[in-house]
């Protein structure tokens, strides 16, 4: 009987491969963000949220089949050393962001560890703004090397969470940790001296958005020792939609007739319900975080004088 255990092979979900990497900073000229750069040091992600706006990125490598994106993992081949000489080339004070297409701490990096070399990296340089993304727990492993960074680097960590409701993020993020486990890694993040904050995103209409669920997730993040909160609400480009319109229609079919007509009309939803969105996280985020503070300059943060002098 136990010779059965042949078909465990059907039970493999993902394939992982490497991928070459020609230079691992992406510039960014979207007027919308607020970096210039980005890394991702994974294509795909295993986390398959119904609503991932990444999926799309798969189709440079002739992937069409938007699930493929959760199931064909690539991770880039990391040579610490050009890294390093492409961090090197930025100008002091730029913004780079980690994790803009992918998730860097999805489940992926316990094996093949590519953003803690490259955080490695980061460690060793100062000047940068740099933000991680994340919806992973996993970024507490990280703790010595955030640190060092921190010394050195303005360091933002968004620790990406979208409900405290469990049933409601598993049916939303299947493979993504639970939101207390999102939480915890707050909590130990910041109890560590790393800045993080928590970030809601996507808002979702009729899902996610409501006073209670945004107002119960800020007080929690406050509680965790988050330095702040933010929220975005949802976009679908294309290839998205072919993943949330089915996920809708099984999961919440009252809400399909009127997903298809506002995104019908474009990815981005525009006008009145964006704005009462960000109104509401704003009178929330007032409410917990009354004081905008801004955060301290890095211990170990390159003087323009000293620049002068080394240049
Ligand atoms: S964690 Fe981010 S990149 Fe990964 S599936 Fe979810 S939305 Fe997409």
């Amino acid at each position: 009987m136990a010779a059965e255990g042949a078909r465990l092979e059907a039970k493999v979900r993902t394939e992982y491969r490497e991928l070459a990497a020609r230079s691992y900073l992406a510039r960014c000229d979207n007027p919308r963000l607020p970096f210039r750069w980005t890394i991702n040091p994974y294509r795909g992600c295993e986390f398959g949220c119904k609503y991932c706006y990444a999926r799309y990125t798969h189709e440079f490598m002739e992937l069409r089949d938007p699930l493929e994106f959760e199931h064909k993992i690539f991770a880039k081949s990391f040579d610490p050393a050009q890294f390093r000489r492409e961090i090197l080339r930025l100008p002091v004070g730029e913004s780079v962001a980690i994790g803009t297409a992918t998730d860097p701490y999805q489940p992926a990096e316990s094996r093949f560890r590519v953003t803690r070399r490259m955080l490695e990296v980061l460690a060793t340089c100062a000047g940068l703004r740099l933000g991680i993304t994340t919806k992973s727990d996993l970024a507490p492993r990280d703790t010595d090397v955030l640190q060092e960074i921190s010394r050195r680097q303005y360091l933002t960590i968004a620790q990406t969470i979208t409900t405290l409701d469990r049933d409601l993020a598993r049916l939303l993020e299947p493979l993504a940790p639970r939101p207390d486990l999102r939480l915890g890694a707050v909590r130990k993040l910041s109890g560590a001296g790393i800045r993080v904050i928590v970030f809601c995103a996507p808002v979702l209409p009729a899902i996610n958005d409501s006073r209670v669920s945004l107002d119960s997730l800020a007080r929690e993040a406050a509680a965790a020792g988050a330095a702040g909160f933010g929220a975005n609400v949802l976009f679908l480009k294309p290839s998205a939609q072919q993943v949330f319109l089915p996920f809708l229609e099984e999961r919440f079919p009252a809400l399909v007739r009127r997903y298809r007509e506002h995104f019908g009309r474009g990815a981005y939803l525009r006008g009145a319900y964006p704005d009462a969105i960000r109104a509401r996280v704003r009178e929330i985020r007032s409410r917990y975080w009354p004081k905008s503070s801004a955060p301290a300059e890095p211990e170990l943060w390159p003087r323009d004088d000293q620049m002068e002098l080394f240049v």
